[in-house]
C-alpha cells in the first residue's frame, strides 16, 4: 500500500456507482475540499452523463480499469447485489497503493464477496456503512449535506491497515459524519432490527393495502400518521432486495421476532385482554420516548452537556461503616396521608425528605392539616380526622410523584369541596384512568384530559359506595387508591390483584387501627372507619440500601452495615438475589416497626456468580435491577434476567438504559424484550454514560465506577434527589470516590 500521509487526504476518489448514496458522498466530498478530484463510474451511461451534468463529479471515466488507475480511493455504492460483479472488476486492475471502501447496507455479505473474489479479504479495503439516506434514488437525488451529523459505521477486519482506517475515518469526518466502530456481524444484527425490519414491514404493510379493495377508500382518508409510517416503503425496491437476500439471515431472526409480537397483539386483541394491550402499547410509548429523547438529547447536549448534573467516579474504593439510608419512599408517602386523617398527633421518623415525598406533605399542609418539618428527617402531623380536610386556595401541585397522584385521587374524591391536582410535565403525561375509571364506578365524578391524563378536576360532594375490583394489571398505587377512597365509601371495598404488589398501605392502615382484610389476592375495608394517630418510624429504603448492598458485595475489602432497613417481603428480593450470587449478606436485630418489618444489614464483599434469576423474586425486586445488573456485570458467567418487561416502562427504559450504559463500559450485556443477558466477570472499562434522567440508573453505574478500570462519567444525574437525596456525600462518606463533575 502506498503510504499515507496522515492528514494529506486522498487527492482523487473514484465513486462507482453514482445513485444517491454515491453522488451524496462525491457531493460532501467536493464541498469539504475543491482539488479533490471526484471521477465517477456507473454501469449506466446515461447517469454519467448525468452527474458531470449536474457538477456530482469532475469527470467520469466509462473505463473502469482507466478510472482505478487515476483514484487513490475506490468507493463502492452499488447495490448489494452488485458488489461481487464490481469486484470482479477490480480484481483485474492494479491495486497496489489504493484504499478500497464501500456503503453497502450489509457487510457479512460484503466481506463475503471480496472473500470469493480476491481469496482473502484485501487489506486496503474497509467496509463501511453510512446510517444516511432517504427514500429516494439515483444521481439526482444526491445532496452534499446528506451524511452530516449522521453516523457512519466502519466494520475493518483484524488484517485491516490501520492507516487504510483512518484515511477512510479522515473522509467520512471531512463530509460531517461521526465515524463509529463495529464487528461484521454485530453490525448486520443491529442493522437487522434498526433498519431493515423497519424497511421490510413498510412494504408488507403497503402492498396488503394496495391488494385490497378498499385502497381507494383507505389512501384517500389517510392521515399523517399513515404518511409517516409508510413513507419508507417509497424506497428503492433493487436495493431492498438485494438487502434481503444479503443479510438474510439477521432479517429472518428479526421477522420471527416481529412476527411472534405481531400474534400475541393478535390474540390480546382476539381475547379483549386489556392487561396484554395496555401493557404492550406503553411498553411501546416508552420506548419510543426513550428513543426521541435519545434525539433530542443529541442535539441539545451539543454544547450544553455541562448544564445537566453529571456525577465523575475514579477507579477504586473500599465500602466500609455503618450507616442510614433515607426513609422508605413510598411509606413517606403513606405516612403523611394517614398522618393527615388521624385523630391525635403522629410523629413519623426517618421521613424521606425527597422532592416527591415533600410534595405530598406540601398537599395536605395546602389542605388545611398542621405538619411541622421535616427537620432531621421528624415530621409532626396533627391530624384533622376523617372529615377535616379544608378546600385548598388553589390546585394541588403534586411535582414528578405518581404515587402522591393516584393515592391522592382516592382521598380526594369523597371529600366535600371540589379539588384540582396538577403535576410537572412528565407527570401530566401519566396515565389516570387506571384510577380514575374504578374511582367514577364507585361513584366519583372526576374529569382528565382527553388523554385521561392530569389535571384531575375532582368534584367534591359525590357519596361513594364500595365495589369489588379486578385489577388489569398488578398496580400498589392503584390497589392503594381504591382502598384509600373505600374507607368513605358504602359498604365493603375489595380490590383483587393479579400478582404481588407492595403491601405497604394495608401495613399502614392496620398500624393506625383501621381494619383490613387480607385474603390471597384480595384486599378488603368497610367504610366509615376512622384512623388513630400513631408513631411511625420509616424504614431506610431498601431500593436504596440495594446500591450500597451492591456496592459492598463488589468492592474487595468492603464491610458495611446499613440500619433499620424495610424487609418488606413485598420489596426485599434484592437481599434473596444477592445471596443466590454468593453475596455474604447477614441480616440482624429483625423486628417490627409500626406493622413493617426492618432488619440491620451487613455486607461483606464476596466473588459473586451469574444466576438466572429466579421469576418469583423478579416482582419483589422490581427497581433494584438496575443495581443486580451490575452486580451481574461483576459476577462470574452468566446471569439471566427475565419477565421482567415492567423495567421498560418505569422512569426509562431502564432495559435499554442499563444495557446501553453497560456496553460503553465494555460489559457483554445482552437486551431482551423482558430482561437481560450478562456475561459478567470481565475486567469493567471507563468511560461516559447516560442515566436518561432516571435516577435509579444513574446511581447504579456510580456503583459500578467502583470495578472499572477507568473514571466513569455519568450524565443527566440531577434526578437522584427525587428518591435519594445526599446519595452522593453518603456515598462519599462509606468509600466510593465520587463527586459531582466541577
Ligand atoms: P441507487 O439505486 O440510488 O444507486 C445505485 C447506482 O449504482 C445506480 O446508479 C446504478 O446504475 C449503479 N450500479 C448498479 N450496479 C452497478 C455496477 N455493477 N457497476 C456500476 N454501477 C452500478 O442506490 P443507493 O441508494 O445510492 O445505494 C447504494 C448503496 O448504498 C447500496 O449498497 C445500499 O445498500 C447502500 N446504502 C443505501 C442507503 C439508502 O438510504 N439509499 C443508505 C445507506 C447505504
Amino acid at each position: 500500500m502506498k503510504k499515507q500521509n496522515d492528514n494529506a487526504l486522498a487527492s482523487s476518489v473514484l465513486v462507482i456507482g453514482l445513485g444517491l448514496i454515491g453522488s451524496s458522498f462525491a457531493l460532501a466530498l467536493k464541498r469539504a475540499s475543491a482539488d479533490r478530484l471526484i471521477i465517477g463510474y456507473d454501469r449506466q451511461r446515461a447517469t454519467m452523463k448525468e452527474a458531470k451534468a449536474l457538477g456530482v463529479v469532475d469527470y467520469c471515466q466509462p473505463s473502469l480499469p482507466e478510472a482505478v488507475a487515476q483514484a487513490d480511493v475506490i468507493f463502492l455504492s452499488v447495490p448489494m447485489l452488485g458488489m461481487e460483479p464490481v469486484f470482479e472488476q477490480l480484481a483485474q486492475c492494479d491495486l497496489s497503493g489504493k484504499v478500497i471502501t464501500d456503503a453497502g447496507s450489509c457487510k457479512g455479505a460484503l466481506v463475503s464477496a471480496a472473500r470469493s473474489v480476491f481469496g482473502e479479504v484485501p487489506d486496503n479495503l474497509v467496509p463501511g456503512h453510512p446510517i444516511a439516506g432517504s427514500e429516494q434514488s439515483g444521481v439526482k437525488a444526491g445532496r452534499a449535506d446528506l451524511f452530516f451529523a449522521h453516523h457512519v459505521i466502519l466494520t475493518p477486519l483484524r488484517q485491516t491497515n490501520p492507516q487504510a482506517v483512518t484515511l477512510v475515518q479522515q473522509l467520512w469526518e471531512s463530509c460531517g459524519a461521526h465515524v463509529n466502530f463495529m464487528g461484521v456481524d454485530h453490525h448486520d444484527q443491529v442493522l437487522a432490527l434498526t433498519s431493515h425490519l423497519p424497511h421490510f414491514i413498510a412494504f408488507s404493510l403497503m402492498d396488503s393495502l394496495v391488494g385490497d379493495k378498499e385502497s381507494h377508500d383507505v389512501f384517500r382518508y389517510a392521515a399523517g400518521g399513515f404518511r409517516d409510517f409508510t413513507r419508507i416503503a417509497g424506497s428503492n425496491p433493487v436495493m431492498w432486495h438485494d438487502v434481503a437476500i444479503s443479510n438474510k439471515a439477521a432479517v429472518l431472526t428479526s421477522l420471527d421476532m416481529f412476527s411472534a409480537g405481531l400474534a400475541e397483539l393478535r390474540s390480546a386483541i382476539e381475547n379483549s385482554n386489556s392487561q396484554t394491550l395496555l401493557e404492550t402499547f406503553e411498553r411501546a410509548r416508552k420506548g419510543r420516548e426513550h428513543f426521541a429523547s435519545l434525539l433530542t438529547r443529541k442535539h441539545a447536549m451539543a454544547g450544553k452537556k455541562d448544564e445537566l448534573a453529571v456525577l465523575v467516579t475514579r477507579p477504586g474504593g473500599v465500602l466500609a461503616g455503618e450507616v442510614r439510608v433515607p426513609g422508605d419512599k413510598s411509606i413517606s408517602h403513606r405516612a403523611v396521608m394517614l398522618g393527615a386523617l388521624a385523630q391525635g398527633t403522629t410523629v413519623v421518623d426517618g421521613f424521606l425528605e425527597g422532592e416527591d415525598a415533600l410534595a405530598t406533605l406540601a398537599a395536605f399542609k395546602a389542605l388545611g392539616v398542621d405538619i411541622q418539618g421535616p427537620e432531621q428527617g421528624r415530621v409532626t402531623i396533627k391530624g384533622v380526622g376523617m372529615r377535616g380536610l379544608k378546600k385548598p386556595e388553589g390546585s394541588l401541585y403534586l411535582g414528578n410523584a405518581g404515587t402522591a397522584m393516584r393515592l391522592m385521587a382516592g382521598l380526594m374524591a369523597p371529600q366535600a369541596f371540589d379539588v384540582t391536582l396538577t403535576g410537572d410535565e412528565s407527570l401530566s403525561n401519566r396515565p389516570m384512568g387506571r384510577v380514575t375509571q374504578p374511582l367514577a364506578d364507585m361513584g366519583a365524578m372526576i374529569a382528565t384530559e382527553d388523554k385521561g391524563t392530569p389535571p384531575l378536576r375532582i368534584t367534591g360532594g359525590q357519596s361513594l359506595k364500595g365495589i369489588h375490583y379486578n385489577l388489569p394489571m398488578a398496580s400498589a398505587q392503584v390497589q392503594s387508591c381504591l382502598l384509600l377512597a373505600g374507607m368513605y365509601a358504602r359498604g365493603q371495598t375489595s380490590v383483587t390483584t393479579p400478582g404481588i404488589v407492595r403491601d405497604h398501605t394495608q401495613r399502614m392502615l392496620r398500624g393506625f387501627g383501621y381494619q383490613v382484610d387480607v385474603d390471597g389476592q384480595v384486599v378488603s375495608l368497610h367504610g366509615g372507619g376512622t384512623l388513630k394517630a400513631t408513631a411511625i418510624d420509616v424504614p431506610a429504603d431498601v431500593s436504596s440500601a440495594a446500591f450500597f448492598m451492591v456496592a459492598a458485595s463488589i468492592a474487595e475489602g468492603s464491610d458495611i452495615t446499613l440500619t433499620h432497613v424495610g424487609i418488606n417481603p413485598t420489596r426485599a428480593g434484592v437481599v434473596d438475589i444477592l445471596r443466590l450470587m454468593g453475596a455474604d449478606i447477614t441480616l440482624s436485630d429483625e423486628r417490627l416497626v409500626g406493622g413493617e418489618p426492618v432488619a440491620d444489614i451487613r455486607v461483606k464483599s464476596a466473588p459473586l456468580k451469574g444466576i438466572d434469576i429466579p421469576h418469583e423474586l423478579v416482582p419483589v425486586a422490581i427497581d433494584e435491577f438496575p443495581a443486580l445488573l451490575v452486580a451481574a456485570a461483576c459476577a462470574e458467567g452468566k446471569t439471566v434476567l427475565t419477565g421482567a418487561k415492567e423495567l421498560r416502562v418505569k422512569e426509562s427504559d431502564r432495559i435499554q438504559a442499563m444495557a446501553d450504559g453497560l456496553r460503553i463500559l465494555g460489559v457483554d450485556a445482552e437486551p431482551l424484550p423482558d430482561g437481560m443477558i450478562v456475561n459478567g466477570g470481565n475486567p469493567i472499562g471507563g468511560g461516559t454514560v447516560d442515566s436518561f434522567g432516571d435516577h435509579r440508573i444513574a446511581m447504579a453505574f456510580a456503583v459500578a465506577g467502583l470495578r472499572a478500570t477507568g473514571g466513569v462519567r455519568i450524565l443527566d444525574a440531577e434526578n437522584i434527589g427525587t428518591s435519594f437525596p445526599g446519595f452522593v456525600a453518603l456515598a462519599a462518606q462509606v468509600g466510593m470516590r465520587i463527586a459531582e463533575e466541577g
